[in-house]
């Protein structure tokens, strides 16, 4: 069967990474590694620095120190959509799509950020099977404005996946989505993993982490308290502590 996902795979590491807003140090020296065929989650109390490590990790911002390496390759000094390029996708914590382009169009600008020469034959491809991944054929042609936050969450996947990315950055993505929708998005993203995709999510809903999660990073104040196989650190004391307590 094949997917939006592709065959190269690639894994992600970022290595002592700070990020200061000011004086304030929201990162504080992170080291992570996001493998392929794996999905690890990020987790931690409200303002313990993951969005802003995600943001680290995908390049919309910079770190003020550290690297980030896709493959081998350190991209901590390349833009955003050069990372896309490369093959580094993110969803956004806050659904961001284009209201008035219609569902399939907002895939499909996603589809055309892929790597290697622009074709459009093979985008409207990529393009039709990220729509069918998610079960979003019938609203392709509906204006993206007209969705539900559920489907939405559903668009913004499909068009990070119809890039063909090797390691694939989603922040929250299971936040408004129903039962159903959620059941599906565990099954496609455990599926990409299967075939050699690097996935690294943050997530808030512990059940969900223990269910999707090979392995478990968890953030308190900028820093790793914990990392490894994902029931470890959830048992983690520490951790406990920190994310649950406060969840
Ligand atoms: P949440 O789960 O609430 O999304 P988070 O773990 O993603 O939280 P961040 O949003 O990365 O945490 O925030 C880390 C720290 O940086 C917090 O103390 C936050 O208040 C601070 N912070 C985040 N964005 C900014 C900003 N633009 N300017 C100043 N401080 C910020």
């Amino acid at each position: 069967m094949t997917t939006a996902a592709t065959t190269a795979t690639a894994r992600l590491t970022a290595r002592g990474i700070v990020y200061r807003y000011g004086g304030i140090e929201a990162v504080a020296g992170v080291d992570l590694l996001a493998p392929p065929g794996r999905i690890t989650a990020l987790i931690g109390p409200n303002g313990a620095g993951k969005s802003t490590l995600f943001d680290c990790l995908a390049g919309t911002v910079r770190p003020d120190a550290g690297r980030v390496l896709l493959g081998g390759r350190d991209v901590t000094r390349l833009a955003a959509h050069r990372r896309v390029r490369l093959g580094l996708a993110r969803t956004f914590q806050q659904i961001a799509v284009f209201p008035t382009l219609s569902v399939a169009d907002n895939v499909r600008v996603g589809a055309e950020q892929h790597r290697g020469r622009p074709d459009p034959r093979a985008a409207a491809e990529r393009t039709a099977r990220a729509l069918g991944l998610f079960g979003l054929q019938d609203v392709a042609a509906e204006p993206a404005a007209e969705q539900p936050t559920g489907v939405l969450r559903l668009v913004e996947l499909a068009r990070a996946l119809a890039g063909g990315p090797r390691v694939l950055l989603l922040d929250e993505p299971a936040a408004g989505l129903d039962t159903a929708q959620t059941a599906r998005l565990v099954t496609v993203l455990r599926g990409l993993a299967d075939r050699g995709m690097a996935l690294l999510l943050v997530e808030h809903d512990a059940e969900l982490v223990a269910e999707l999660a090979d392995s478990v990073y968890a953030l308190a104040d900028g820093r790793l308290v914990a990392g490894g196989p994902t029931r470890t650190v959830l048992a983690d004391p520490r951790v406990t502590r920190v994310w649950r307590g406060a969840g």
